[in-house]
């Protein structure tokens, strides 16, 4: 593999920006014009060509899945192993300098990783602890002000009161949950970012070790980097000017969480030798998609500007459908998925992207149903399940006591009698003297400050946790997951548990024991962590990852935030509704109003051949009846470039002039749309729409008790009504 093969498979940019000698590089570029693909290459070019060791590479991704394609195409490329490369998320990376420097980075060596539900227990415990008013000081928020401190490097002690009562409770709890935090040996999202800065901030060695080591430096997905991120590239980088950063300022769509677009133009700054190269062919989507992608971001205003072009032909329109209702919506939606599939289409090749997580139920069930193989990514995962949590907890203790979040998730579970004046007792203990809830307890026990039976439910925990380290200890990875399951309890509990939501939780569980067997434990790259360190990690990082059978051809379910970066055959964007896209705190602020049209953007540009954009016109969401407006998102895309399904029962317009080729409307000879019929089961309903002709006419009708349903006309017993 020479320096042609390299780079033969791009284009001229693309090429110049591969080939570039080392030196800081921004290649700003709108969606899919092989930015992704220009790092790869990159990579590899400083492998063959400069003759660096994967060691000498570093390379930060937006998610695990796309670190792991970056590996395997690099790999594939120049056909060697490039294990060693320093590939993944920040997160991912952060931590895993905090593990191998678990010492200087102040931190004890069974730091656990918490997600941001047990940061949210932690918080809530403190407030109360405090004796702070909840209502006044939401848990929430408090939560959001940590960490939104931590994403711009501020500690509470570098805080100072401003008078203000509010800020100083707030700072108060933050000061009080990094004490806490310190004592547990717990680590949240944004504290790994933190303190990953930190740990090479303040050890010159360290950080000189690192620079020399990490000789380049690429970063993908640049415009969504937060300050503290951006601070820790400009710590190994800087001087050297060997960061190589690709992004879209177009696709920034994590400031809500503290990502700053503003980066790009401090990069220019901080690096001044710095090459840009701009990028404007795209080769992903097809005529239409683009056109409708670069009209509607148009509409945002400070870009930095960039327009797409593409050698594709203008493709399909895309389609827009009005359900009645987010049941019609899911309905439409699988049912052209089946279309495709039926077509000889990959299900793979499919994604339904939404605004929010909650939307995602609806077509669960309708995938379900239909018996669609689906996957979800996000929203309530695999490693977000209450029972998957519960078993976590009992590992994470029998590897950590000392982890008071975990201590507090499975103290009581299954119920052994501890009750909640003991609990508080407990915590107050804790906190007075700086304890773990574990030193705590066994504080307490020591004093005889509890009645005997209490004493008694206590005693009987510690030995539990105790005692599962002991029997586990020698076994295989998932023979210690399915010990700890049995014999915490947690299985017993949940086959109680009536009717099928016990059932499925212990078929959660035992997939836990499946998830920890197929573990892929790279000792190599393990830094000092067992393998169960390794695992609960992954859990923590990467929750949602092993759901579903990854090798099985599924639909992909995911929000719109999610689908950065990816690309599909097939997509469709649910949910196109004033309120939930754009969401309604964006719809009177105009900066996050700018944002939710990016993320629109990210939505249209991930589809490559056909993309659906549908809404509901009532909607049943978090429990609530709406009747939305379509989403302004839709009237910004030019209307040449849409296609209306239109299929609703009182349609008030000529119903011959919205026709599509793909879906027949209006009058099949026999029934009309809006017709009432009755079929001899299923009772009275209202013709929706028809497919298909001869033998093959289909009719889809809403029954009103019934619900939707599809009819083949050749065996259909309809009458007119
Ligand atoms: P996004 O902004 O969405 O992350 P991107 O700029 O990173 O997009 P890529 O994912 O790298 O774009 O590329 C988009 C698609 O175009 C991919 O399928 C990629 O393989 C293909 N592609 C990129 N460059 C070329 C090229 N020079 N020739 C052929 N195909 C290309
Ligand atoms: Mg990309």
């Amino acid at each position: 593999m020479d320096a042609s093969s390299i780079i033969s498979p791009l284009n001229d940019a693309q090429r110049l920006a591969v080939s570039a000698p080392s030196q800081a590089m921004l290649v700003l570029a709108g969606a899919g014009s092989g930015k992704t693909r220009v790092l790869v290459h990159r990579i590899a070019w400083h492998l063959r060509i400069n003759r660096l060791s994967p060691q000498n590479i570093l390379a930060v991704t937006f998610t695990n899945k796309a670190a792991r394609e970056m590996r395997n195409r690099v790999e594939d490329l120049l056909n060697i192993s490039a294990r060693s490369m320093w590939i993944g998320t920040f997160h991912g990376l952060a931590h895993r300098l905090l593990r191998q420097h678990a010492k200087q980075a102040k931190l004890p060596e069974t730091f656990q990783v918490m997600d941001s539900d047990d940061q949210l227990r932690i918080v809530k415990r403190l407030l109360k602890a405090m004796n702070i008013d909840d209502t006044k000081w939401p848990p929430k928020q408090v939560q959001w002000f940590i960490n939104a401190q931590k994403e711009e490097g501020i500690r509470a002690r570098h805080m100072a009161d401003n008078g203000d009562f509010f800020h100083r409770q707030m700072l108060a709890v933050y000061k009080a949950y990094e004490e806490l935090c310190d004592r547990s040996g717990l680590v949240d999202f944004a504290e790994l970012l933190l303190r990953a800065h930190e740990l090479l901030r303040d050890n010159d060695d360290l950080l000189n070790f690192y620079r020399q080591r990490f000789q380049q430096v690429h970063v993908d997905e640049f415009q969504d980097t937060n300050t503290i991120q951006y601070a820790w590239l400009r710590l190994l980088t800087e001087g050297n000017d060997n960061l190589f950063v690709v992004g879209d300022d177009d696709q920034s769509i994590y400031g809500w969480r503290g990502a700053k677009i503003e980066n790009i133009f401090s990069f220019q700054r901080h690096y001044p030798g710095h090459q840009v190269v701009r990028l404007e062919q795209n080769y992903r989507s097809s005529g239409h998609i683009l056109k409708a992608a670069n009209i509607l971001i148009a509409n945002n205003d400070s870009r930095m500007g960039k327009e797409l072009w593409t050698e594709a032909g203008e493709g399909e329109l895309l389609s827009l459908y009005a359900a009645f209702n987010e049941q019609d919506e899911a309905y439409f939606v699988v049912e052209k998925i089946r279309q495709w599939v039926r077509d000889g289409g990959l299900r793979s090749d499919v994604a339904i992207l939404y605004r929010s997580n909650a939307q995602s139920r609806q077509f669960e069930e309708r995938l379900m149903t239909t018996g669609t193989p689906y996957r979800v990514y996000g929203g309530l995962r695999f490693f977000e399940r209450m029972e998957i949590k519960n078993a976590l907890a009992y590992l994470r203790l029998s590897a950590n006591p000392h982890d008071d979040a975990s201590f507090e998730r499975v103290v009581n579970t299954p119920t052994r009698g501890i009750g909640a004046k003991t609990l508080d007792d407990m915590r107050i203990l804790a906190r007075e003297q700086a304890l773990s809830l574990w030193q705590a307890s066994i504080a307490m026990l020591d004093q005889n400050r509890l009645p005997a039976r209490a004493a008694t439910a206590l005693r009987g925990f510690l030995n539990l946790i105790v005692q599962l380290g002991k029997d586990t200890e020698g076994f295989a990875l998932y023979e210690t997951v399915k010990h700890v399951v049995e014999a915490s309890g947690l299985i017993d509990l949940y086959k109680k548990e009536k009717q099928d939501k016990g059932e499925t939780r212990v078929e959660n569980l035992e997939e836990l024991v499946n998830a920890a067997k197929l573990f892929d434990y790279d000792s190599e790259n393990a830094e000092n962590m067992s393998e169960l360190d390794l695992f609960l990690t992954h859990a923590a990082l990467e929750a949602g990852e092993m759901q579903a059978d990854s090798d099985e051809d599924c639909v992909q379910l995911m929000t719109l935030h999610s689908a950065k970066g990816l690309e599909f055959k097939l997509v469709f964007m649910v949910g196109m509704e004033e309120g939930l896209f754009p969401s309604q705190q964006a719809t009177d602020d105009p900066g996050r109003l700018q944002e939710e049209r990016r993320l629109c953007y990210v939505g249209i540009t991930r589809a490559m051949q056909q993309l659906y954009l549908t809404y509901a016109e009532s909607r049943r969401l978090y429990g609530k009846d709406s009747y939305p407006r379509p989403s302004r998102f839709l009237k910004e895309i030019p209307a040449e470039a849409i296609h209306e399904i239109r299929m609703r029962a009182n349609v008030s317009r000529p119903v011959a002039s919205v026709g599509t080729p793909t879906t027949k409307l209006g009058s099949t000879g026999k029934y009309r749309l809006g017709q009432s019929v009755r079929h001899e089961k299923f009772g009275e309903g209202v013709v929706l729409q028809t497919e298909g002709e001869g033998e093959q006419e289909r009719v889809q009708i809403n029954f009103r008790n019934a619900g939707i349903k599809w009819l083949m006309l050749a065996y259909a017993k309809l009458d007119t009504v």
